[in-house]
């Protein structure tokens, strides 16, 4: 009698339950600070971002208005998880969802290491800390690992996508004045709220690359460490999206490498191993241009995820934002052009000029 009811309930939830798969997101309004049109401005940064994907996840974030450090508009704090290589290119390879994805997974090395350029470790060959890039080929730790958001391994079937753990906790700072709604533009002086939260999600989803602990754990700032250190918890080993992210000098060897450095030479966004470039990248704060390595290149208009946001700008995500977090896992709902712009809102964006503000 038991298991008869039993095995009537579970038709009965199955009717009634949700036909589609869908992303979502559980926003934890950590200490009541989010209250109003904060909180409204929050969720329609998720918002946002469920319009755009499909994946059957739940992102749980957790959600502040804060006092940051001057300059800083918002800052997101991931929970990293980290994989196999092997793990995660059978993982994207299971994913794929779009012709993108399919190249992206294409252009991945074969068997479960890849080789990398990085420089600033001590076991440099050209010298401890040296800033003079090298290839590791040696098969080790650092070349068979792969770190990630916990909301990217949701999307790639990694970890549960209902798992009910922290994903990520996004502050947007109370020192600035917000513009709350987008349809008549941004108010001069005032920033895009839904803009610089959809950019600290878009983090939180993945886009972000470990150059930046490379850059902020070498000599003189600490370090250095081994190559194999990062790939250690608590550091951080070669991100999904560094997997795309290639110089002029790592396309030359070995069929093409990512290029890990923290260094001043140009990095793009490759998803057909250096065939063609997509987008170039930010290369640091401390050894590079000055902008988080985990951004497009500040200035070149790429996209929402660049380092910073002016006053009176409306914010704008760019196929390019939306093609990033598609081949690291993403399922898009409409495939992306990276030239297309996608209007946050409908209305008449414009730019008023000014100092841009540091996004984190
Ligand atoms: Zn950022």
């Amino acid at each position: 009698m038991k298991n008869k009811n039993y095995i009537f309930l579970v038709g009965l939830l199955y009717a009634i339950g949700p036909a589609h798969a869908s992303l979502s997101f559980n926003l934890n309004n950590v200490n009541g600070s989010v209250t109003g049109q904060y909180l409204a401005g929050f969720n329609a940064a998720a918002d946002f971002w469920v319009s755009q994907f499909t994946d059957d996840v739940v992102v749980n974030i957790d959600i502040q208005v804060a006092s940051l450090q001057a300059g800083i508009l918002g800052q997101a704090s991931s929970s990293m998880g980290r994989v196999s290589y092997a793990n995660a290119r059978q993982s994207l390879a299971g994913d794929i969802g779009s012709a993108s994805d399919a190249a992206a997974v294409a252009s991945l090395q074969a068997g479960g290491h890849f080789d990398f350029m990085l420089n600033r470790t001590s076991d440099n060959p050209n010298g401890s800390g040296s800033a003079t890039p090298y290839v590791d080929e040696n098969d080790s730790t650092n070349n068979s690992t792969v770190s990630m958001t916990r909301a990217n391994a949701k999307a790639l079937g990694l970890l549960a996508g209902d798992h009910s753990g922290r994903d990520a906790a996004i502050t947007l700072s109370s020192n600035f004045s917000w513009d709350f709604s987008t349809i008549d533009g941004i108010v001069s002086g005032a920033f895009d709220f839904v803009a610089v939260a959809i950019h600290e999600i878009g983090h939180a989803l993945g886009f972000i690359s470990s150059v930046d602990v490379l850059d902020g754990n070498s000599p003189p700032h600490n370090g250095p460490f081994s190559g194999d250190d990062f790939a250690n918890a608590g550091f951080g080993a070669v991100t999904t999206l560094d997997l795309f992210r290639y110089s002029d000098d790592s396309c030359a060897v070995n069929g093409g490498v990512p290029d890990w450095s923290a260094d001043s030479r140009d990095k793009f966004f490759s998803i057909d191993r250096c065939a063609s470039f997509m987008g170039q990248f930010g290369e640091g704060r401390n050894f590079g241009d000055g902008q988080q390595a985990s951004h497009w290149k500040d200035g070149l208009g790429l996209g929402l995820l660049d380092p910073t946001l002016a006053p009176g700008e409306l914010g704008t995500v760019s196929g390019l934002d939306i093609l990033a977090l598609d081949v690291i896992g993403w399922d898009v709902r409409t495939v992306p052009s990276p030239s297309v712009i996608y209007p946050l809102a409908f209305g008449f964006g414009f730019l008023v000029w000014g100092k841009s503000r540091r996004l984190g």
